[in-house]
């Protein structure tokens, strides 16, 4: 470990939580340097919906690779383009009746979403974006400023402005539409909110806590967006690739945004990120929104094989994503009415489950507990208050369940461990 603390910047983070050394790693496993075993229930923040090394990944690519075809090209045409474009129309966009077209942007996520507010306000010609509470979308300057969480925003980075955040649905409980706030400050012109370009918007929000947003609520925001002439840009990042069930999170609801940002699996693993636009959007000049890594070839490899193996039989796929998710559900809901003492609550759809607990930092002390124990899981929201289940949507039953026991294991002997300091205190 001490190269990283030699030569890596104190920003790093996951090392932290995760301080071993990983180095070989397939499907929903991954192995330290010493061969130790870990089940992997973070799967890359959502990169990983394949799993690692996924064989029919590998196999494109290894073969790709060997007959030394073009890996970097800009945007120049390549055979490997020319497939995904082709995959991506005729398994993901013409079945659902999508009639998106996609930018490639730079390759990672917050790049997509940068280009969705540029290309918003472009179009638009108004400066304002509106985000939610809690929300997240990226950490480089336009992303940060419709990124709601704490701990990333300083008053000091200063590019927060012509931005306004508005409550997520269930902010102010359960009895409270916060759409009917957003809507009043839209019709009032003196309310201090400038008509936006776009509103943002994730369908669950991921590192926001796992906070879901009801499928009524994403058609009053639907509805909002064209009362007002206002673009709807939902971002698909990590929800999407399946996460909640469908290939988009928003199928669910049925809405059809305007704009959608996507990245994380959507490479097979490989930095991709890129932007669905209605077609009356595409208002850039040749050239005008570039990057040096917009559209890596090994990206599309592995997304075409990706889309191509999991997707040609959508219905099929998302009846195991919710299947998984039901013993997710079904097991983590045993577990917490087998120890009320905990108090956890748990929320979620598809493959993404989330619980709270009432003692914020439980859910960080399981995770470090499970990890000892041979899993990998990470916290949400902005006090880390929410223990996420986030597994590859590959994983084998088996190895979820056992998953699933390690982290009942871990919460046995936190608690446990509670009580004894309990009792030696009253001692
Ligand atoms: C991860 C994420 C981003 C940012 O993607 P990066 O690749 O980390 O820049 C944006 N929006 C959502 C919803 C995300 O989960």
């Amino acid at each position: 470990m001490r190269i990283f603390e030699e030569m890596e910047s104190e920003v790093r983070g996951y090392v932290r939580s995760f301080p071993v050394i990983f180095d070989v790693a397939q499907g929903s496993l991954f192995y330290d340097e010493h061969g130790n075993r870990f089940i992997d229930f973070f799967s890359g923040a959502g990169t990983l919906n394949y799993g690692h090394n996924n064989p029919i990944i590998s196999e494109a690519l290894i073969d790709y690779l060997q007959k030394e075809r073009i890996v970097h090209a800009l945007d120049k045409a390549t055979v490997a383009k020319r497939e995904f474009l082709r995959t991506l129309r005729d398994v993901i966009l013409a079945p659902r009746n999508l009639k998106y077209k996609v930018q490639f942007t730079g390759p990672t996520g917050t790049n997509a979403v940068e280009t969705a507010l540029k290309l918003a306000r472009m179009v638009k010609r108004r400066s304002n974006i509106l985000a939610f509470t809690n929300g997240y979308h990226g950490l480089t300057m336009g992303s940060l400023a419709v990124t709601g969480n704490s701990f990333y925003r300083d008053e000091s980075y200063g590019v927060r402005h012509n931005t306004d955040f508005m409550p997520y649905d269930g902010y102010h409980g359960p009895d409270i539409d916060t759409l009917t706030y957003l809507r009043r400050y839209l019709e009032d012109q003196s309310s201090g909110i400038d008509l936006p370009a776009a509103i943002i918007v994730e369908t669950v929000q991921g590192e926001g806590g796992v906070n879901l947003a009801s499928d009524e609520w994403l058609r009053g925001v639907e509805r909002i967006c064209l009362d007002f002439d206002i673009l709807l840009i939902v971002d698909d990042i990590q929800m999407g690739n399946g996460r909640t069930g469908p290939f988009f999170s928003f199928e669910r609801s049925g809405i059809s945004p305007d704009l959608v940002t996507f990245s994380k699996s959507i490479g097979g693993g490989l930095p991709l990120a890129l932007l669905f636009m209605r077609s009356e959007l595409d208002q850039w000049h040749p050239g005008e929104h570039t990057g040096t890594f917009r559209g890596n070839n090994l990206a599309f490899v592995a997304a075409a094989a990706a889309l191509n193996h999991y997707w040609e039989n959508p219905g099929e796929f998302t009846a195991t994503i919710n299947h998984k998710g039901n013993i997710v559900a079904t097991e983590v809901n045993r577990i917490l009415e087998s120890y009320p003492e905990c108090g956890g609550k748990l929320r979620g759809v598809g493959m993404v489950w989330g619980v709270e607990f009432p003692n914020t930092d439980f859910a960080s002390q399981v995770s470090h507990e499970a990890f000892k124990n041979g899993v990998v899981i990470e916290t949400a929201g902005a006090q880390s208050h929410v223990l996420k289940f986030f597994p590859a949507l590959t994983i084998d039953e088996e190895l979820l369940r056992e998953g699933l026991a390690r982290i009942e294991q871990a919460i046995v002997s936190l608690l446990s461990e509670k009580k004894d300091r309990l009792a030696g205190a009253i001692e």
